[in-house]
Order: C-alpha cells, then sequence, then structure tokens
C-alpha cells in the first residue's frame, strides 16, 4: 500500500459540520489537510463581509491546519445571471457554483502540490449538487474527475484515485446519505467536534425574499457588480413604476449601514428635526423618497421639519413641507 503520511489534499472547509468531519477523518488517515475556503457576499454566516468567522473555528478543532481563503467576486455573479446547468429552487446556481469552486481548488491542489480534493458533500443532502448524476457531471466539469474525494459517503461512490491507489483506506470512509445529520452530529461528538457555528452552511441564493431583490436589481442593472449586492440586505426596498429605486432603513443600525453604502450618484436622506429612518434614493423621485420616510416614521414630525440631503458630496438641508408633490408622481410598484 502507498504511503499516506507524506500525501497532501486540498480539503473545501466551510466552517459546517460535514466538511469539518471530511477533513478530519482525512487527518485521521495520515493526510495532510490544506483547506480553502469561499465566501461571498450571498453567504449567511458572514453578514458583515469580514470573512467566514466558522471557518476559523473549524480550523482551530481541526489542529491549526493551513488555510487559504478564496472571496468570490463578479465571476461569481455572472454565474448567478447566467449558469450554463439551470437554478435550484431559487437562484441558486448550485451545479455552476460548484464546478467553479472545484475548479479553485484544483488550482490551489497542483500550486502545493496536492494529491487530491475532498469535499463534505453527502449523497442526497441537497436536491440539485448533491445527487450522483450531478457530482460526477461537476467532477467531468471540472477536470478533476477521479481525483475529488467525499469521505462522508465515500462508500455509497464508485473508488476514487486517492482509494484505488491506496493513499486513502476506503474501508475507513463512511457511506452517509441523505439530508438527516444525525450520523454526522454523533461522529462528530465522538471525535471531539462539538462546536460548528454554521451547521450546514447558507446561502442567500436559496432564500425567497432574497431571490426576487436580486432578480429585480439584475433586471434594472445595466452593469452589475458583486459589490452592490450588500447593500441588497439592507432595508425595505422599494421599486417605482418609474425604475427608481428607494431603500429605507429598518432600525438604527440599518440607519448607519445605508449611510456607509450609500453611492456618490445616490441621494441619501436622513431626518433632522424628527426621529426616522435614513432613506437611500436611486433615482430623480425626491418627493416619493421623503414619502416613504415618513410613511415608516413613528414619530410626531413637524409641519416644517428638515431632513439632510446628501448627493454628489454635497450636502444641504431641505424642509419637507417645500418638497412639494411635482417630484411624487413614480407610484410604487415593489415593496419588500
Ligand atoms: S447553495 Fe449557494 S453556495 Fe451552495 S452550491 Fe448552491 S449556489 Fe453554491
Amino acid at each position: 500500500m502507498a504511503n499516506r503520511w507524506n500525501r497532501r489534499a486540498v480539503g473545501l472547509l466551510s466552517g459546517g459540520l460535514d466538511s469539518t468531519l471530511a477533513a478530519k477523518l482525512m487527518l485521521e488517515q495520515g493526510i495532510e489537510v490544506f483547506a480553502i475556503n469561499f465566501t461571498s457576499p450571498f453567504c449567511t454566516c458572514t453578514p458583515k463581509n469580514t470573512g467566514c468567522a466558522a471557518v476559523v473555528s473549524a480550523v482551530r478543532m481541526l489542529g491549526d491546519i493551513p488555510l487559504k481563503r478564496v472571496w468570490l467576486g463578479d465571476e461569481y455573479l455572472q454565474i448567478v445571471q447566467n449558469p450554463q446547468h439551470g437554478y435550484g429552487s431559487g437562484l441558486n446556481p448550485c451545479i455552476d457554483c460548484r464546478i467553479m469552486k472545484i475548479k479553485k481548488a484544483g488550482e490551489y491542489m497542483h500550486e502545493i502540490g496536492a494529491s487530491f480534493l475532498f469535499t463534505g458533500e453527502v449523497l442526497g443532502q441537497r436536491p440539485m449538487s448533491q445527487q450522483k448524476r450531478a457530482m460526477a457531471l461537476i467532477d467531468r466539469k471540472s477536470g478533476l474527475e477521479g481525483y475529488i474525494l467525499r469521505p462522508l459517503s465515500a462508500a455509497c461512490l464508485k473508488p476514487t484515485v486517492p482509494e484505488m491507489k491506496g493513499w486513502v483506506d476506503r474501508s475507513k470512509l463512511v457511506g452517509i446519505t441523505g439530508r438527516s445529520r444525525k450520523i454526522q452530529i454523533t461522529t462528530a461528538a465522538e471525535k471531539g467536534i462539538l462546536n460548528y457555528p454554521c451547521p450546514s452552511g447558507g446561502c442567500l441564493l436559496t432564500d425567497r425574499h432574497f431571490t426576487e431583490r436580486i432578480r429585480d436589481y439584475l433586471s434594472f442593472t445595466k452593469h452589475p457588480s458583486i459589490k452592490d449586492i450588500p447593500l441588497l440586505k439592507v432595508g425595505r426596498h422599494i421599486r417605482l413604476g418609474s425604475g427608481d429605486k428607494i431603500i429605507v432603513a429598518r432600525n438604527e443600525y440599518e440607519c448607519n449601514q445605508l449611510a456607509r453604502m450609500v453611492k456618490e450618484e445616490d441621494h441619501l436622506l436622513r431626518p433632522l428635526d424628527f426621529s426616522g429612518p435614513t432613506v437611500i434614493l436611486k433615482g430623480y423621485h425626491l418627493g416619493v423618497a421623503v414619502e416613504n420616510m415618513l410613511k415608516y416614521t413613528r414619530s410626531f414630525v413637524p409641519k416644517r421639519a428638515r431632513i439632510v440631503h446628501l448627493f454628489r458630496a454635497e450636502e444641504r438641508t431641505i424642509r419637507i413641507d417645500e418638497i412639494g408633490r411635482k417630484h411624487s408622481k413614480a407610484s410604487p410598484r415593489t415593496d419588500k
């Protein structure tokens, strides 16, 4: 049998239970594991775009294995817009997403002289990318067929090169299938893996409400950018019939976020003489933007109350009774 103790493998590590357990199984077989972690604004575990905290704790639990972090940019958004292999239940292009991640992990594998890749995927756990045919397609399209091991379901899958060559002992791998995580939880506990802050990972592209926002964003934006995605997570979004977009903060935290995220070409509106939400207007209908600010204001608003209006780096104070109805003709089309 070939010596396993000098084999390197790259493991896709999300910080969730499955990928952490898969890495643990590899380490127990004497494989030198290098983790790779992908993040994007669609991850639900990284609300502040500071990178994945779950993966840091997983790496620690695994004995401080090396970790490479990869931030997915506009290339990812292009896949979301136009996937070759279609969507899941939302706007999640799971097969294309996996192909892209596996390809990138494969580049890293070659770069560090690793022999194979592994993932925490479980056969039948997810309806789109974790079915036998989909896994085979992903392996083929990524150009790494035979070199992608799925330790948690290996016993139910065709042997891979690392198993056939004896780099990995197939008899010590498991054959978990389906959506339940009971076996993983028990096995992880036996191996001392107790804290996994992000049990199953999360992806906003499967969220029905967020999917509607993204669809709206993509259909109204000439040059979509991944940098615009964080704003879609903040506030109430109102699309006017004219195409203008109004975003109204729902709490103080979001007021601060909108103030931070506003672009130079957007209008930012903040109440001055009363307590109410901050608003971003992308477009021209200032009157409707102010109406929406007032609609979501709970406090008393004096008749001649002022608001602060920031536009193109210029700040001015305007009185709400002076804005008038002339800007208010565009009726809302969506309000989420
Ligand atoms: S759920 Fe999201 S992150 Fe996971 S494979 Fe699908 S698109 Fe990619």
